[in-house]
């Protein structure tokens, strides 16, 4: 198998206890790679130097509409890290206001100072998105992606996603596509062009079923995609082969030659 999870928080402190243990259990669920996010200057640093020391281990760095109002000074610290090896985006970054933990105007500006970086350096960008479609489409239509993105945790409507689509970016469906009343979202997963989907986890966020309200792990994502492999009627190969393959695609990677270990979780 060859799965890869475009969107965890595997350097954050919920796996400071057990980390390589993580790890090996992704490896060997048959994750090809993993991409490890920011959401301030020192989770982006924490995710760059787990990065720089597992081959099979990218990094995000970016500042989280959470975080907008306490970290908007350490934009320049995200640059700083953006500057380093195996940072591949600009993430994660966006507007949420179910939460509204900092003001809507300093997550906007906090978006579009970062969707500027992410313009300037050619770099794909991680967007969070929750209850702010509308201001997200205007802020994506003053601002250029020339290398694209992924609305990561896609839960929205199929309407939104045909918009995302058609702006670029790519669509991450993660644990939620298992949950029992999540019919909304498997229909938008499972009509998706199989060219434009991601698998990711968000842990330790959101665990899918059979792992609901535990701490989620990289490994569990080959539970997602099996899901989704047989919503859209593909072998778990299949399904595993094209996402990797879009993940590779969209953040430029480079996965290591061979095929990762078998076994595990799959
Ligand atoms: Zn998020
Ligand atoms: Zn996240």
């Amino acid at each position: 198998m060859n799965w890869f999870d475009t969107h965890c928080h595997v350097a954050g402190e919920a796996f400071d206890a057990d980390r390589a243990e993580v790890l090996a259990r992704a490896w060997q669920a048959g994750l090809a790679g993993l991409l490890a996010v920011g959401s301030d200057g020192a989770s982006s640093r924490a995710a760059q130097a787990l990065a720089a020391a597992q081959p099979r281990v990218w990094a995000a760095a970016g500042v989280h509409p959470h975080q907008a109002a306490a970290a908007e000074g350490e934009i320049g610290e995200i640059e700083a890290v953006l500057d380093l090896p195996r940072v591949v985006a600009v993430g994660e970054i966006g507007l949420d206001y179910h939460y509204d933990f900092a003001p809507r105007a300093v997550q906007l500006r906090v978006l579009e100072r970062q969707l500027d970086l992410a313009a300037r350096r050619r770099l794909p960008v991680i967007l969070h998105v929750r209850e702010a479609e509308e201001d997200l489409f205007r802020v994506l239509a003053g601002a250029r992606l020339p290398a694209g993105g992924v609305w990561h945790c896609f839960t929205g409507t199929r309407e939104a996603a045909e918009r995302a689509l058609e702006v670029g970016l790519h669509l991450g469906f993660g644990g939620i596509l298992t949950f029992r009343g999540a019919d909304g979202v498997r229909a938008v997963a499972a009509w998706a062009p199989l060219d434009r989907i991601l698998l990711e986890t968000d842990a330790p966020y959101l665990a899918p079923v059979p792992w609901r309200g535990r701490r989620n792990e990289p490994a569990f994502v080959a539970e997602t995609g099996r899901r989704l492999a047989e919503l859209r009627g593909l072998a778990p190969e299949e399904l595993a082969r094209a996402t990797t393959a879009n993940a590779a695609r969209l953040f430029r990677l480079t996965l290591p030659a061979g095929e990762p270990a078998e076994g595990g979780a799959s």
